[in-house]
């Protein structure tokens, strides 16, 4: 089969597009496609993590990143008569193990465009305004049919067609309940009058009466989601005077400019296969949560990245076909365990609304941020394994695209030829480059995507574990 494109994408949101730049940077040919002419023109997401900031650094775009947002200041939930229950203050100017403040507030529809830009820049094929209708899949690639009457041909597919996803209903994949189910009206507004007192935090105001959460955004956009009662329906919601009736409490019209109103039905949902064959499904196409924790986007671009640098390691030949498997072995517990986690918190507001502060004690919450348990990472007991590799305090080098292999003063330099052949980065580190995060006698494996593999004392023991897992059984010569 003759391939239009390495990687067919259906789908320009946020994470289809991500998807688009880094398979282009890393020099596959990719066709992007997405059945609306231009980006959504209204914000859902407004808080990224530092993960994903770094993501945005590593792919050249972190300066358009800090034009469109602010630092978070952190955020608490508070009982009915405003009293703090449990929270977390954030300095503008604070910034976490990996080099950038642990939350940013960002315009989406800015973001996703510069974002755009950049892929048509790194050579993606950006073909909107048609729809992808119909596949058939092989052991050759994928053909995708259009709604305009014509076909594509590509190696690879990656459905991020958002949570009504075509392309998982094609491939016969269904959505797991994680048993969450509220609706929310959403309230978007530009701040008119500075002087308005809103906190600087994003804030849970854990009410009997009614549970809403306030979020700071960038510049003068602040947000409201107040959740709705049973009796109360979504349509009845986006009546006229229901929602003049809920802000009130906080501004007056003059002070706050109503942008947007939509009413969400907020729920958890994670698909039962995040592949099948030749073909992934990533972002909203293949896990939905509720907002609460700011992990939706975020989790899809982290699908997006774990694709691309595997998809493109295949196609360049110094990883085999198998590699391909750990996406769903890795993505999809990492990805049910953060729909655990913000149904969590929506449980949580819930539960203090009740019974104040008592409900600290349900257990919701405490749940760790997750990291990868399986796929292409050793299971040895270091803290860091699975999760991404904080910034050297000395800035002594950067993650680039390729593997990296750290040295600590006392470990051996001399490494196995896998690392080599993988065209791996390898830096000497001081002792102290890290604090005390590892010994100076390991050695720590870098992934492409800044995910710790490994931190080991036994490179020959732990090369011949990953080496079957990187480039396949019958290639293994290391
Ligand atoms: C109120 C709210 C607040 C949120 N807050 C946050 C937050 O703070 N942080 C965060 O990380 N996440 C947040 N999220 C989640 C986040 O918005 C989503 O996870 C994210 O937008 C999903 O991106 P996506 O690219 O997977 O899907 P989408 O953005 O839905 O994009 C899918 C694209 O596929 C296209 N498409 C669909 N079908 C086809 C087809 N057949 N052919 C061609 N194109 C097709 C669509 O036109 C669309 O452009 C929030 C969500 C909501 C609702």
């Amino acid at each position: 089969m003759e391939h239009d494109a390495d990687v067919a994408i259906v789908g320009c949101g946020p994470v289809g597009v991500m998807a688009a730049l880094r398979c282009s940077q890393r020099g596959l040919r990719v066709i992007a496609l997405d059945n609306e002419t231009e980006v959504y023109p209204l914000p859902r997401a407004i808080g990224m993590d530092d993960e994903i900031q770094d993501l945005f650094a590593r792919a050249g775009l972190i300066e358009s990143l800090r034009d469109h947002s602010t630092p978070g200041r952190g955020g608490d939930f508070v009982d009915a008569s405003g009293e703090r229950v449990v929270g977390v203050d954030v300095s503008p100017d604070f910034v976490g193990v990996l080099g950038h403040p642990p939350m940013i507030m960002f315009d989406q529809p800015s973001v996703e465009t510069f974002l755009r830009d950049a892929a048509v820049d790194a050579g993606v094929d950006l073909r909107l305004g048609v729809r992808a209708t119909g596949l058939v899949a092989n052991d050759l690639g994928v053909t995708l049919e259009l709604d305009d009457g014509t076909s594509l041909r590509s190696r690879w597919l990656i459905g991020a067609d958002g949570a009504k996803s075509t392309v998982r209903d094609l491939i016969g994949v269904d959505l797991i309940d994680q048993e969450f189910d509220q609706n929310w009206l959403v309230v978007d507004t530009t701040l008119l009058d500075p002087g308005l007192a809103l906190p600087p935090l994003a804030r849970q105001h854990c009410d009997p009466k009614r549970v809403v959460t306030f979020v700071p955004g960038h510049e003068t956009r602040r947000r409201w989601e107040f959740q709705l009662k049973p009796d109360e329906t979504r349509d009845q919601a986006l009546e006229p005077g229901f929602l003049d009736a809920l802000l009130a409490d906080w501004g007056r019209p003059d002070q706050l400019q109503i942008d947007r109103v939509a009413a969400y039905r907020f729920h958890g949902v994670v698909a039962d296969r995040f592949s099948s064959g030749p073909i992934f499904l990533a972002g909203d196409a293949a896990h939905q949560m509720p907002p609460f924790n700011g992990q939706g986007m975020c989790s899809g671009m982290r699908d997006a990245e774990n694709l691309a640098w595997k998809l493109a390691a295949v196609a360049h030949g110094s990883a085999g076909p198998q590699l391909l498997d750990s996406y769903d072995e890795e993505r999809r517990p990492h990805a049910a365990q953060q729909v655990a986690q913000s149904v969590d918190a929506g449980k949580l507001i819930d539960a203090i609304a009740h019974d104040g502060e008592r409900a600290l004690e349900s257990g919701y919450g405490r749940r760790k941020f997750p990291r990868l348990e399986h796929g292409v990472v050793e299971s040895g007991d270091h803290r860091l394994i699975g999760l991404p590799l904080p910034a050297p305090v000395d800035g002594s080098f950067t993650i680039g695209t390729s593997w990296t292999v750290l040295t600590g003063p006392g470990a051996t330099t001399e490494l196995p030829e896998l690392w080599t052949a993988l065209g791996a980065a390898a830096h000497p580190i001081a002792a102290s480059a890290f604090g005390d995060t590892f010994d100076p006698t390991t050695t720590v494996i870098v992934r492409p995507d800044r995910i710790v593999a490994a931190v080991t004392t036994d490179m020959s023991a732990t090369t011949s574990r990953l080496a079957p897992l990187i480039v396949g059984e019958s290639r293994v010569e290391y």
